[in-house]
């Protein structure tokens, strides 16, 4: 008995077992704590969380720690399939490195992709007929590497942004004739984030008088420790223009590669991610996607989100079919019943999992609607709203875009550039983004809000065409992501109001004051900087302080009339409308500097 005594002893705080969904409402969560639902939003302050109304899995599990109690995670549907019997794998293979190229615009990424795919070709003698899929392998004699066919890092942080762990390296490209640059350091920031190896790649070796030694400097600077200053950041010299040291490159790829011994196991149901996802005439959606795990075959039934259906055709990078796609393998997938999200996990299962997976997405969606719509909703969802949207462009400085792009992959990163743009004068709306060319009812919709059309690696139809002429529309198609970027910031930078700056030109302090019979009071000056001269409009500047904003009525060296007088001289100056110098003055001349506002 007494025993049983100790074990009844109450407890002060009792801990409880929470049970934690996907997402849950902040105010759910603290219900189920038995908290006040503030005490919940403290604690998230207090941790530096969001405060969004809806928690994730990871924020919720976070603060019932800190609530003393055992978050228990509830399995999602997702998981149910990936954790469902996916097998654990006995059979683990090496597999091929998976390989990012970033760094800072112009410094060489789509010239070393280039260079690298027909390094492939030479190799492969396919005929040289080379799609872009978003993905290709190159096998060299060393072995062979994957590599994500889209440069920048919108893409690598897009998947990222989903969870997608794909890359294995990053050849982080930098210019030896410019050096670190701001994408450089994005590109080192988001590689370190992602815990993946770097490769310095020093383009441009060809052009002569580079320091790169300074380069390799600013590099340490920024944590990266090249080989050559004693680090272990391998640094290779290349001229992707030349194909010079290609080689040299992929080497480094496969010896860190063969460091880390990247595997995979090949009996397990097959896992990968999503690259690319297009809409093709007679085909439906087809995605692109790496392999992960498993050997993904033609047959399977695949799920990626909501996106779901029977393996039809598989094909590789060349557009060859094949029977299977082991880890590491680009492979396009047909057979899918909608476009899946780019950076999506795929996972195989059965018909009616993924039916019923697909049902309980959809029901949560719909709850989440108005989150989850932001990028990809016509906001204008009637006459009404479509007017008072173009008013608000007429009144405000906003510019309404319409975007269309070819891929998925390629819409999403360009919409999160685009979000990045625009300040508080001055701002973007995305009304409508899509994928494929630009169409009659796009050209009505940027007709309707006075939207600017955008195509991205897109044309228009001829309807949509010869609409565009008829209105006059403002359109603007390009194949390149910064050239978009730049466009669009460029048309909103025009509606800013310029800046005016004041240049001062020249600056005279003032020794005495006197006054001349029918002029008035002159200040006897000496020039201390530039030329003050007679047409420029003049600051009087008293302890730092502008006490007037005039003309010069009359400039005398000596006795004579001056149009100008130069620093080290002494001059006479009378004021239009001031003469209330005081000795120890500054007159400065200026001259106003108009310069467009930059975002
Ligand atoms: P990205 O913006 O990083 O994809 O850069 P690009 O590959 O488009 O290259 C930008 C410019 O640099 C192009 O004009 C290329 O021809 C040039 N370029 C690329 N690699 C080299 C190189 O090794 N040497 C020289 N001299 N120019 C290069």
């Amino acid at each position: 008995m007494p025993k049983r005594q100790e074990f009844a002893k109450p407890i002060k705080e009792r801990i409880l077992e929470i049970e934690v969904p996907d997402r849950i409402e902040a105010a759910r969560l603290a219900e189920k704590m038995a908290v006040k639902a503030e005490a919940v939003i403290a604690k998230l302050r207090e941790l530096d969380l969001d405060e969004a109304e809806e928690l994730d899995q990871d924020a919720a599990c976070l603060v019932v720690e800190e609530f003393n109690h055992r978050p228990v995670r509830m399995r999602t549907a997702a998981e149910d399939l990936i954790k469902g019997d996916r097998g654990t794998g006995s059979e683990v293979v090496r597999r091929p490195p998976i390989v990012t190229v970033m760094g800072h615009v112009n410094h060489g990424k789509t010239t070393l992709l280039d260079q690298i795919r027909k390094a492939r070709v030479a190799a492969s003698e396919d005929g040289g007929i080379t799609q872009h899929i978003g993905s290709y392998q190159v096998q060299t004699e060393y072995g062979s590497v994957t590599m994500i066919d889209t440069p920048g890092h919108e893409v690598f942080s897009e998947m990222r942004a989903r969870g997608a762990n794909l890359t294995d390296i990053v050849v982080l490209v930098v210019a030896v004739d410019d050096g670190v640059q701001p994408q450089t350091l994005e590109a080192i920031a988001h590689a370190r984030d992602a815990k993946v190896e770097i490769v310095v790649a020093l383009n441009k070796i060809d052009i002569p008088g580079a320091d790169k030694s300074a380069i390799l400097n600013e590099l340490a600077a920024q944590g990266i420790e090249t080989t050559a200053l004693g680090g272990a950041v391998p640094v290779v010299e290349i001229s992707a223009l030349h194909g010079q040291n290609i080689d040299g490159l992929l080497k480094e790829i496969i010896d860190i590669a063969e460091l880390h011994e990247f595997k995979a196991p090949v009996d397990v149901e097959p896992q990968g991610t999503v690259i690319e996802a297009k809409m093709e005439k007679g085909l439906g959606p087809v995605a692109t996607a790496i392999v992960k795990e498993g050997r993904l075959r033609k047959g399977s039934y695949l799920i990626c989100d909501v996106a779901h259906g029977k393996v039809r055709e598989l094909r590789d990078e060349n557009g060859q079919v094949i029977k299977e796609a082991g880890p590491s393998t680009p492979v396009q997938i047909q057979g899918l019943s909608d476009l899946p999200q780019v950076g999506c996990d795929f996972y195989v299962t059965t018909e009616q999992r993924a039916r019923d997976y697909v049902k309980e997405v959809r029901f949560r969606s719909q709850q989440h609607a108005h989150a989850n719509s932001r990028t990809d909703r016509v906001e204008a969802d009637s006459i009404q709203e479509m007017l008072r949207m173009a008013k608000e462009v007429e009144e405000k400085k906003v510019i309404n875009l319409v975007l269309k792009a070819d891929v998925a992959g390629t819409r999403e990163a360009m919409l999160q550039a685009l979000e990045k743009i625009g300040n508080d004068s001055a701002e973007l709306k995305v009304v409508l983004s899509g994928l494929g060319p630009i169409t009659e009812s796009d050209v009505n919709m940027a007709a309707a809000s006075g939207a600017l059309m955008v195509g991205f690696r897109v044309t228009a139809n001829s309807k949509a065409r010869k609409l565009i002429e008829d209105r006059k529309l403002r359109t603007y198609f390009s194949d390149v992501f910064y050239e978009v970027t730049d466009f669009v910031r460029a048309q909103l930078e025009g509606m800013l109001q310029p800046v005016v700056n004041e240049e001062v030109r020249g600056a005279a302090l003032v020794k005495e004051v006197f006054t001349i019979h029918k002029i008035g009071r002159i200040a006897g000056c000496g020039v201390t900087e530039g030329t003050i001269e007679r047409k420029l409009p003049v600051r009087v500047v008293r302890d730092g302080t502008i006490v007037a904003k005039t003309k010069i009525a009359e400039l005398r060296h000596y006795k004579d009339q001056a149009d100008s007088v130069k620093a080290g001289s002494d001059c006479g100056i009378c004021l239009e409308r001031f003469a209330d110098f005081k000795p120890g003055d500054l007159i400065e001349t200026y001259e106003e500097i108009t310069s467009a506002q930059k975002l």
